[in-house]
């Protein structure tokens, strides 16, 4: 029988929940000079899908491929992230980071820390110039409003009865939770999971979710059944 860590995908958000920024954020609000916002609130309002937002943030800006790399390079990971890396790989953990933001920094920030060997699904960039063109090459598998549906790789890599752990921090992890095992959440995931009254392990960084996969491990296949999904909120005290 495999150890029942090996019965585990860990899917990770990348903006915002590995990264410090949410880096896609950041790029357009800057190199737009916040003209973005009026996308960005449309999209929060439910008028316009993620691939929509995308595609109108990226024809506001002028960017070279030097002055994005360069971008990226500045930006910096939870300081956390890497040990949560170990321990998966430890514990033979399926880890992949699920995103609706854009390979091209994703890449780069992974590779400044040695961390490309992670799989990640994303939208992906090409330069026209100085403009960025994005391609949404998972967009009809999924739901229609997120440019790339985290449910549907949710859903494409769990393997049966595999448990799923899902780390997230903002309104793109909504679509996933649904199908997830265990989630947590930080910032607009966290309204989100209170509003919806969703159980979930609030954490604020991954020295929290790393305690609570050290506490729980052995009970973790437990907590659905035995406690009403409602109720599975654990407070995690430091
Ligand atoms: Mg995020
Ligand atoms: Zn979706």
């Amino acid at each position: 029988m495999k150890p029942k860590s090996e019965n585990k995908l860990v899917l990770v958000d990348f903006d915002g929940t590995i990264t410090k920024n949410d880096v896609g954020a950041l790029l357009f609000d800057s190199f737009s000079k916040e003209k973005n916002k009026r996308i960005v609130s449309e999209w929060l309002k439910g008028k316009i899908n993620s691939k929509e937002c995308l595609q109108k943030e990226c024809e506001l800006i002028e960017i070279t491929k030097t002055q994005l790399k360069n971008f990226a390079l500045s930006q910096k990971i939870d300081e956390h992230f890497s040990h949560f890396v170990d321990l998966c790989k430890r514990e033979k953990m399926n880890l992949v980071i699920l995103s609706d933001g854009l390979d091209y920094y994703i890449k780069i920030i992974l590779q400044k820390y040695h961390l490309e060997d992670i799989p990640f699904y994303s939208n992906t960039l090409r330069f026209a110039g100085k403009k960025l063109v994005p391609e949404f090459p998972y967009f009809e598998r999924g739901c229609g409003n997120c440019g790339n549906c985290k449910k549907y790789h949710l859903k494409n890599l769990r393997r049966p009865e595999q448990k799923v752990v899902y780390i997230g921090d903002g309104f793109s992890d909504k679509c996933a939770i649904g199908e997830a095992d265990f989630i947590f959440a930080k910032n607009d995931l966290k309204s989100f999971c209170e509003k919806e009254k969703i159980g979930y392990f609030k954490f604020k960084d991954f020295r929290d979710v790393i305690l609570v996969f050290s506490r729980e491990m052995e009970t973790f296949g437990l907590i659905k059944s035995k406690i009403q999904k409602a109720k599975c909120k654990i407070a995690i005290q430091n």
